[in-house]
């Protein structure tokens, strides 16, 4: 009986039935995937991105080379040195960021206290020559200065969820 069973449903295609009215009730269903990269998913305002170094809106920069950042990072990924300034302040002389050695924990973000550090929702970046994957400080100024606006919302977004 078991075989002729298996003989009828082999006769009248019977799994490409089932396949087919897989698909037909999916071909209406309302669609889960995007067009990306012309579509996107919505962003958390913690997402944690491409790094950035702030400035105060009157351009001095944040960082006060405390070195927590370095020091709480657990993948050794934040290289900083520092020195003072001839306005007596301590800044940072170096501060490079590996993103090859990066895993995106948002330490260096938590630790900061004077929220220099932070990672942004940026996520569309790439490599194409060894060395890229080092952000120097300029560069990571330069991404801060860029995307202020933007980051600026993202943590007063985030503190009001607290
Ligand atoms: S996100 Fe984590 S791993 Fe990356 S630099 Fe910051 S502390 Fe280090
Ligand atoms: S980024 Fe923040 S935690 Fe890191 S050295 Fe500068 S002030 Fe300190």
């Amino acid at each position: 009986m078991a075989t002729l069973n298996s003989l009828v449903k082999t006769f009248l295609l019977w799994e490409l039935l089932q396949g087919l009215r897989v698909t037909l009730r999916n071909f209406f269903a309302e669609k889960v995937t995007i067009q990306y990269p012309e579509e996107k998913t919505p962003q958390s305002p913690r997402f944690r991105g491409l790094h950035a170094l702030r400035r105060y809106p009157n351009g001095e920069e944040r960082c006060i080379a405390c070195k927590l950042c370095e020091a709480v990072c657990p993948a050794l990924a934040i290289t900083i040195e520092s020195d003072t300034g001839p306005d007596g302040l301590r800044r940072t002389t170096r501060y490079d960021i590996d993103l090859f050695k990066c895993i995106y924990c948002g330490f260096c973000e938590e630790a900061c206290p004077v929220d220099a550090i932070v990672e942004t929702r940026i996520h569309e970046y790439h490599m194409e020559t060894p060395g890229q994957n080092i952000l120097t400080k300029d560069m990571l100024l330069a991404i801060g200065d860029k995307y202020e606006a933007m980051i600026a919302a993202d943590k007063a977004a985030d503190a009001a969820y607290l």
